[in-house]
């Protein structure tokens, strides 16, 4: 399973070939007579709004590294080998903003299949938790040039920009405690 399109087989090196199998185009390889599978990967992500005042904020990240530096997101990232999604997206807070929560307290908030960037297929499982189940203050960690609580009042009055999947899911999280 490659997360790309493969151009060569990742067990021999032979060149792939384009076959049809179960309806979609896909490559196999001629030496190994294997379908190279090209597969969607896995995301987690956790939304922790603070409920605390009329407007509910959201724990937001600004991307310090490539593709989007300067664009705010939600906290998420990969998931490892073995690794539960809410355990993922706990991890992928706290090395990004320094918050912890215990994973047992996540919610889901969404499960989706994002567009494809440079033939990546990304599937993210996003979570919601409300601040109260969270320790910590937000401090930028990896990955991250800041890392702060949003309103979409203030968000919207501001110059800063979201990588657009994460905007939905900013304003699905402040509505759901609205
Ligand atoms: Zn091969």
């Amino acid at each position: 399973m490659v997360s790309r399109p493969a151009e060569f087989c990742p067990r021999c090196g032979d060149s792939v070939e384009p076959i049809v199998a179960d309806g979609r185009e896909r490559e196999r390889c001629p030496t190994c007579e294997i379908v190279i599978w090209h597969n969607p990967v896995p995301c987690a992500g956790v939304a922790v709004v603070d409920a605390s005042a009329a407007e509910p904020a959201v724990l937001c990240v600004e991307r310090g590294i490539p593709p989007g530096v300067g664009e705010w997101t939600l906290p998420g990232g990969h998931m490892e080998i073995g690794e539960d999604p809410e355990v993922a997206a706990a991890r992928e807070l706290e090395e990004e903003t320094g918050v912890s929560v215990d994973p047992a307290a996540l919610e889901i908030l969404d499960a989706t299949s994002l567009p494809p960037r440079g033939g990546k297929h990304v599937v993210t499982i996003h979570y919601l938790v409300e601040r109260a189940h969270a320790e910590g203050v937000p401090e930028a960690g990896t990955d991250a040039s800041d890392a702060r609580f949003w309103t979409p009042s203030e968000f919207d009055a501001s110059d800063e920009q979201f990588r657009p999947i994460h905007e939905r899911r900013f304003r699905a999280a402040a509505a759901r405690f609205a």
